[in-house]
């Protein structure tokens, strides 16, 4: 590999004279400051390009200096003061005062979550991102999400969008609005109609199995989802596949003080027919079900559950459901409920005893197939109950993703492309966490590995290795977090399953006491003794304490055998570990989980997404300094901009750097014969690049095509 870059270009913004503003690092502040107004001008007009220019009169620019105080700049780049994390804040700020929720640094979207609607999402705003060049409209989801679209397009590569943020950042919703985007702008076919809704129903689906309202978010993801929206090489959506991670089950029998089970069983019981909920056995009044009133919030404000069941009902038609399908699927939900209303007494001999045998005669109804008789006591029996519902709901989950991957499927063997949409569950603290946070948080630390590793690290080693002149820009890599969680024997994960090796002999205690023994010098392990002297906030026995990259979470580490087990009791699980199979427990399943999904984004071409909460209690227009700082902080926003404000934006192998550009120049149109990088390079001086403004690989390979896109932009008619 090896690259022609050139300075943070890519925009292709028309100056007064004809050519292009460039940026060049370190020395073109007044380009910046003129672009700046420019790209504001665009903003606030959302004018054509070309008619833009016509406007371009000094009375205009004057105008759009003023604006660009109230409105900030749309790319971090421009800012003035690059440096300074007021100056960040700032520009968030005032942009998200005026609505303007997305700015750009380079290529990397920041997005504000407004909790509130905005009016832009239409088809028009959507026609309007189609097919037109990354930097000639105001930053936007669809501005990156037609930007990956074009670059699959035309070189025909695979591509992921990586959506990453705390609970109630926005990501699902920004997956939803891509999706949509694609859904509504690539050409599709009567035939391919089907697929395409297919793929947008598929979430309500999903969001009622597998999302719920916590306290950070009414709509909060429990699960995490990569999908794959396959095209064919006219860039048809023609299928999709969608892979769902560590679905939190412990929410199914437990709900914390304002939070709510999963949204699927409010909605059944509002929603569903009487006919249906007669058949189930079930009552309209969630009220009656232990499982769902642990949280004490059954109905929110928010959520409305009889449209969604609607919406629901109707997406699982579409999905290619049949009446059996969700006869069994109906049918397990209501065991679920009725599961959580049975109620254990004591008898002579101390085994429990169920003497309202209600709720088993409906499950045997409507989903039991076999039932087993145990004798436990009153204690065990309900633990028993419970592992029994987790166990059934994580199953279902896994089928309902199985199945709408079969109606996804594209059954025909020509060649793909891809663009992969990763939305997961957000880093969360609660006032509790347990081992679900636990995994929640681990999974965050790799995706922001990933990032740092695809950036950051990844930019700055190219410019050595290409003998491009690079001034290195320190950034805190979380790598040693990783390390901590998820190294072989040494790492948290290792020592909970070395714990769970040792039944009867092992508990949450001793898996403790072996954490400070194994990692308690480590700097972002906390341990009891530490913590107590250290920090003023006491940590209780039986917790832990992890320094995340996004910040301090204590672990209540109550629990994390068991669920780390994750196994039934003897006689009424299936026999499913058959000999010689190598069993795996839950936190190890996840961690290579996750690490086929690293691989499988570090194949693609990556786009990123980094969205913001911009306060704590879902209010629109809150602009909440100290949390947004915070998240600036962490989520490395200072140093991404660094890298970018010195870095060259733009990058492309020379070969098809030459493919895509040669008729621009006599010399390599219609055929350059001679080596791909003289080609380039002839290329590039025939336009008129100055020399500082890019810069070639030594490996020989990629190009920047801000100037040219420009040149092509130029062509089009409005
Ligand atoms: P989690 O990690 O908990 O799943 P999340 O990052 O996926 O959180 P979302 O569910 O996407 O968060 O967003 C939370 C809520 O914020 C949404 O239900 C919606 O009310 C609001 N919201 C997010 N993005 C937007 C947007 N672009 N426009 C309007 N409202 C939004
Ligand atoms: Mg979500």
């Amino acid at each position: 590999m090896g690259f022609i870059v050139t300075s943070s270009g890519e925009r292709s913004w028309k100056g007064n004279e004809p050519g292009v503003v460039c940026f060049v690092p370190g020395f073109a502040h007044i380009n910046h400051q003129k672009a700046g107004v420019y790209c504001l001008a665009f903003e606030l007009r959302l004018l054509p390009l070309d008619k833009e220019v016509e406007d371009n009169t000094d009375a205009n620019m004057e105008g759009a200096l003023i604006a660009r105080d109230r409105v900030g700049v749309q790319d971090f780049v421009l800012l003035d003061s690059h440096t300074s994390e007021t100056s960040f804040l700032n520009n968030l700020r005032k942009r998200y005062q005026e609505n303007l929720i997305y700015t750009y640094i380079g290529t990397l979207l920041v997005s504000v979550n407004p909790y509130k609607e905005l009016d832009i999402y239409t088809v028009t705003q959507m026609q309007l991102y189609r097919g037109v060049n990354f930097f000639e409209l105001p930053p936007h989801l669809y501005a990156i999400a037609d930007n990956a679209y074009r670059v699959m397009c035309s070189e025909y590569n695979n591509h992921f969008i990586l959506i990453s943020g705390e609970s109630g950042a926005g990501k699902t919703e920004a997956s939803k609005k891509i999706l949509q985007y694609y859904a509504v702008t690539c050409p599709t076919t009567e035939q391919l109609q089907i697929v395409r809704d297919r793929l947008l129903l598929s979430n309500p689906v999903l969001e009622a199995f597998g999302n719920a309202k916590t306290l950070r978010n009414d709509n909060s993801s429990r699960f995490g989802k990569y999908m794959d929206i396959q095209f064919d090489f006219k860039g048809a959506p023609v299928g999709g596949h969608i892979l769902s991670y560590l679905i939190e089950k412990s929410r199914v029998v437990h709900q914390n003080h304002g939070e709510r089970n999963f949204h699927i069983f409010y909605q059944l019981l509002e929603g569903g027919d009487k006919d249906l909920l007669c058949w189930l056995g079930l009552e309209r009044n969630p009220q009656k079900y232990a499982y769902l009133i642990q949280g004490r919030c059954a109905k929110v404000f928010s959520i409305n559950d009889k449209n969604d069941w609607k919406i629901v009902r109707k997406a699982f038609s579409i999905i290619d459901f049949t009446e059996k399908d969700l006869e069994h699927l109906f049918g397990i939900v209501a065991s679920v409920l009725h599961l959580g209303n049975i109620q254990f007494e004591e008898d002579s001999n101390g085994h429990a005893i169920i003497r309202n045998g209600t709720q088993i005669k409906w499950i045997s109804k409507v989903s039991l197939t076999s039932q087993v008789l145990s004798p436990l006591n009153v204690d065990l029996a309900f633990y028993a109950r419970d592992a029994v519902a987790k166990a059934i709901y994580g199953r279902t989950f896994t089928w309902l993703v199985n199945k709408i991957n079969g109606s996804l499927a594209n059954k025909d063997s020509t060649r793909k492309t891809v663009i992969g949409l990763l939305d997961i569950y957000g880093f969360e603290v609660l006032d509790t966490n347990s081992f679900e946070q636990f995994c929640i948080n681990y999974c965050n630390e790799k995706l922001q590995q990933l990032l740092i590793e695809m950036t950051l690290k990844a930019e700055q080693e190219e410019y050595e290795l290409e003998g491009i002149e690079w001034e290195p820009i320190p950034y805190f890599n979380n790598k040693i977090i990783c390390d901590l969680v998820e190294q072989k024997h040494k790492g948290i994960i290792s020592i909970l399953d070395e714990e769970c090796l040792r039944p009867g002999e092992a508990t949450d205690l001793s898996f403790l006491e072996k954490l400070e023994e194994k990692v308690g010098d480590h700097a972002h392990f906390v341990t009891r003794k530490l913590a107590d002297q250290k920090t003023r906030k006491s940590i209780d026995w039986v917790d832990f304490r992890l320094l995340h990259y996004a910040g301090e979470v204590t672990y209540c580490a109550v629990g994390f055998l068991e669920k780390n087990n994750d196994l039934l009791y003897r006689n009424l699980k299936e026999v499913r570990v058959k000999k010689g199979m190598l069993f795996l427990y839950v936190a190890t399943q996840f961690k290579n989980s996750l690490m086929s999904l690293i691989e499988i984004l570090m194949s693609k071409e990556p786009s990123y997404v980094r969205c913001i909460k911009p306060n704590e209690n879902k209010e629109p227009g809150k602009f909440d300094d100290f949390l947004i700082r915070h998240q600036v902080k962490y989520l490395g926003l200072m140093e991404h901009l660094r890298v970018r404000r010195a870095g060259f934006a733009y990058r492309r192998k020379y070969e098809l750097f030459l493919q895509r550009y040669k008729s621009l120049c006599p010399a390599t149109w219609p055929h350059w014969h001679g080596p791909a990088a003289e080609g380039v390079e002839r290329l590039i001086k025939h336009i008129g690049y100055k020399p500082e403004e890019y810069k070639l690989g030594r490996h020989g390979s990629a190009c920047w095509r801000g100037a040219l896109a420009r040149k092509e932009a130029k062509k089009r008619t409005w």
